[in-house]
């Protein structure tokens, strides 16, 4: 536990989570398992693609040279003397003088150097009149043109999107290695709290916690799992974290780090000594405990109110979450925004407040803020789409002035 009074500042707290987060040795996975995940080796083609000569357009095998004298008045007409599919399984040859019909992506026969589209014919069946030129190599997709064989198809460290599994399944790889998804164990605390699903009795609260963090963490990236309630009770909660470690990449627990005499999460790993209790100059979220356990397991104990839980997570799991996936950018992109109402925020503090981000007709972002100060607030947390981020120095932003916004999930809005 921090001895002196001093706040320990947003960014020295990070500091110290992100070196505290290792890494997790890479698995091999199908390839839409491997969706929105890292590479985690040098893919290389033993295959060109295309595989081999096919056409790119349906029209006739020729040789270019046999259609030189074609023009509109004089068309040269040439025998057709078979058909080329797609998916035909030898290659079909032709002599000069003579051409094949053939579909889009078929192999070229050997023997022809060229394709001329069926619009540019007669479209005849037993022998077809050509009204131009074809040059060599017209409408031919060649063997190894977009990827040769032996040549690098993704490096260690690309993100897989569809275009990337496109691209290994079209070099026929099923599998690759990946930088795994961290296996996030999220841990309600509080001997207030019940499932959902029962009626709460006086004094009860439904655990929506667990739902907000697992739910976050599976949106950053994560595998992540709810483990359920623990009553505030030592044992209980030291026996439940010790059951999981097996399990996880990463502890979440939340409730029980404040000041109180039942927060009994604080007491319990204080215990340990591995996990550190601290206060952070932020708002909401100034408790805030991170450690090991096990076998350097990471754990973060974070404040109950659920707003606080959910500010926490940005600030500090979401950026460990994004560090075991391999991500360069650990932190959210933020935008500027015009401020449309004033808010006051204490000095020395880093406040993030709950906002709706508008986009304005010209081009630029708005933001009005919702909820007030209050971390309890669920349902204004719902309705917000953003964390306006008002810095440590900062102690009123104006209104029509300029804030920092972190846009948290657009895809909904
Ligand atoms: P604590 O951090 O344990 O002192 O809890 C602060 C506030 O958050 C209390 O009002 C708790 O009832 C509430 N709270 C704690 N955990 C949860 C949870 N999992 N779901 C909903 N509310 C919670
Ligand atoms: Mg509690």
């Amino acid at each position: 536990m921090a001895q002196d009074d001093r706040l320990r500042t947003v960014d020295e707290q990070l500091s110290i989570v992100l070196d505290g987060i290792g890494s997790i040795d890479p698995i091999e996975l199908t390839l839409l398992d491997a969706q929105g995940l890292l590479l985690a080796e040098n893919v290389v083609s033993d295959v060109p693609l295309p595989g081999f000569d096919n056409s790119a357009m349906d029209g006739y095998a020729v040789r270019a040279i046999d259609t030189r004298d074609a023009g509109p008045q004089r068309p040269v007409v040439l025998p057709v003397v078979g058909d080329v599919v797609a998916g035909a399984k030898s290659r079909s040859g032709m002599g000069p003088g003579l051409a094949m019909r053939i579909m889009t992506g078929a192999p070229i026969p050997a023997g022809a150097d060229a394709v001329i589209p069926l619009e540019d014919t007669d479209r005849g069946v037993a022998r077809v009149a050509i009204g131009r030129p074809v040059h060599t190599g017209e409408c031919v997709r060649r063997a190894g043109e977009d990827l040769p064989a032996g040549a690098p198809a993704l490096g260690a460290g690309a993100a897989l999107g569809p275009q990337q599994l496109a691209l290994l399944a079209a070099i026929g790889r099923d599998r690759v290695v990946v930088r795994p998804r961290p296996r996030v164990l999220v841990l309600s605390t509080g001997s207030e709290l019940i499932e959902v699903g029962h009626r709460p009795s006086f004094g009860e609260v439904t655990d929506s916690n667990s739902y907000l963090i697992a739910a976050a963490a599976r949106d950053a990236g994560a595998d992540a799992r709810r483990t359920g309630i623990v009553p505030d009770d030592h044992s209980a909660l030291l026996d439940t974290l010790e059951s999981q470690l097996l399990r996880a990449d990463i502890l979440v627990t939340t409730g029980g780090v404040s000041m109180g005499a039942f927060d009994v999460v604080k007491q319990a790993l204080s215990e340990i000594g591995t996990v550190e209790f601290t206060r952070v100059a932020m708002q909401p979220g100034k408790p805030q405990g991170f450690g090991h356990l096990g076998n350097r397991i990471p754990i973060f104990c974070l404040p109950g109110n659920p707003v606080s839980a959910l500010v926490s997570f940005e600030v500090f799991v979401r950026p460990a979450i994004r560090k075991l996936l391999g991500k360069r950018n650990l932190q959210r992109a933020t935008v500027q925004a015009v401020a449309l109402e004033t808010v006051e925020s204490p000095r020395g503090i880093r406040q993030y407040r709950r906002g709706i981000l508008h986009r304005e007709a010209t081009g630029g972002y708005s933001v009005s803020m919702v909820g007030g100060p209050g971390s309890h607030l669920i349902a204004s947390m719902a309705s917000a789409n953003c964390l306006a981020v008002i810095d440590e120095d900062v102690t009123e932003v104006v209104a029509g002035s300029r804030v920092t916004v972190m846009p948290l999930l657009l895809a909904n809005r």
